[in-house]
């Protein structure tokens, strides 16, 4: 939708909770910045669901179709998360990348987190999520011979439920190119250019098992790029050892959400971790944090997972260089650590925050 001043179009979408709040100030600082951009804020969540009787609106969704960049906050309740289900699983937005980095100055916990800078590669579309859950009687009749690893049939587990993890070899091997892709993306940045498969195929024989034997295949037909693999356990005991050991994390879904907080709060905390989902046609950018409810409404939220968001989505709409001015403002702020926010041992409101990121923009 670029203008023929170069003017790029965004949709920004608030969601719930400090998702209103963090997404209102990177739009307001991404105004102020003077970055040629159009921001549109249409009508979405629960005042969409009063207004116009759904959440995600047509004219909302004819805009996010039509925009250069799509930029969402946080989902909560029923109404936000059908935002997100239009925006990721209906858009088959199958990659999400969350890049982990620590910024000097930043709060992680551990003792010596310099030089963290590695990706978690969540596959978005099969795993576990998005749910497939029944009754275990019903699975028992569709699949009276299937047994577990010691021999029970499920209709020896009495009254329960089931969850179906899928893993196929289309969704595998896509993420798996992705992955390859941005390895290679990364390498060209001075990253060693590596690919640690998470999986726990010891126990998941033939599922994991299968995503690892798939995913390793593709990596190694892409010369120069190096395949290890991890089971998920020795994964996050790794991520808080050697975290400078890693480049990009394939994970499936359930994997990647969890080990992207671990990841994100090792390297500074979620309020910093960043975020974006990739489909074919499709991309939108959110932090990897939630509504986070305990402190809405107070103007504390850190925003920088989302204006670090924002510089992902300027960088995918052809804005490299704002990109990069961007995310070295906010570095320089940590760096200069006088206005940060609460969750980083500071006192800087929402606000404060991106007034010195946009200082610090010159
Ligand atoms: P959800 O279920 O939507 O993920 P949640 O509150 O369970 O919401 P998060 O929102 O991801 O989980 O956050 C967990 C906690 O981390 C929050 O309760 C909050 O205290 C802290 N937190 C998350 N994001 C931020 C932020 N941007 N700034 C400051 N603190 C944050």
């Amino acid at each position: 939708m670029g203008d023929a001043a170069g003017v790029k179009t965004v949709v920004a979408l608030g969601g719930e909770g400090i998702g209103v709040e963090v997404v209102d100030a990177t739009c307001e600082l991404l105004a102020a910045a003077g970055f040629p951009l159009r921001i549109l804020t249409p009508p979405h969540g629960e005042a969409a669901q009063r207004s116009h009787g759904s959440p995600v609106p047509d004219e909302t969704k004819r805009l996010c179709g039509a925009a250069d960049g799509i930029l969402f906050g946080a989902a909560g309740g029923p109404a936000s998360v059908a935002v997100i289900t239009y925006l990721r699983w209906q858009q088959d937005a199958y990659a999400n990348v969350r890049p982990i980095k620590y910024y000097e100055g930043a709060r992680s916990p551990l003792a010596d987190p310099r030089g963290i800078d590695f990706v978690v590669l969540r596959e978005n579309m099969e795993g576990l999520y998005p749910a497939r859950e029944g009754d275990l009687a019903e699975l028992a009749r569709a699949l009276p011979e299937l047994r577990d690893h010691i021999g029970r049939r499920m209709g020896e587990y009495g009254e329960g439920r089931f969850a179906v993890k899928v893993v196929s070899r289309h969704g595998t091997e896509r993420i798996a190119r992705f992955a390859c892709e941005l390895a290679l993306k990364r390498r060209d940045r001075g990253r060693p250019g590596k690919i640690t498969c998470v999986t726990k195929s010891n126990v998941l024989v033939r599922s994991d098992g299968f995503f690892q034997e798939v995913v390793e295949g593709v990596v190694r037909q892409y010369a120069g790029l190096a395949f290890e693999h991890f089971y998920v356990d020795d994964a996050s005991r790794r991520f808080v050892r050697f975290p400078q050991a890693m480049d990009v994390v394939l994970c499936m879904n359930l994997y990647g959400d969890i080990l992207s907080d671990l990841a994100a709060e090792a390297a500074g905390g979620l309020g910093i971790a960043p975020s974006g989902c990739f489909g074919d046609r499709w991309a939108y950018f959110e932090s990897v944090h939630g509504s986070a409810p305990d402190i809405a409404g107070q103007a504390i939220a850190n925003p920088t997972a989302t204006i670090l968001s924002a510089a992902m989505m300027l960088e995918h709409m052809g804005l490299a260089a704002e990109a990069e001015r961007l995310e070295a403002a906010v570095a320089r702020v940590y760096r200069d650590g006088r206005r940060l926010t609460r969750d980083q041992g500071g006192t800087a409101t929402t606000g404060e925050f991106c007034k010195a990121v946009l200082e610090a923009l010159g």
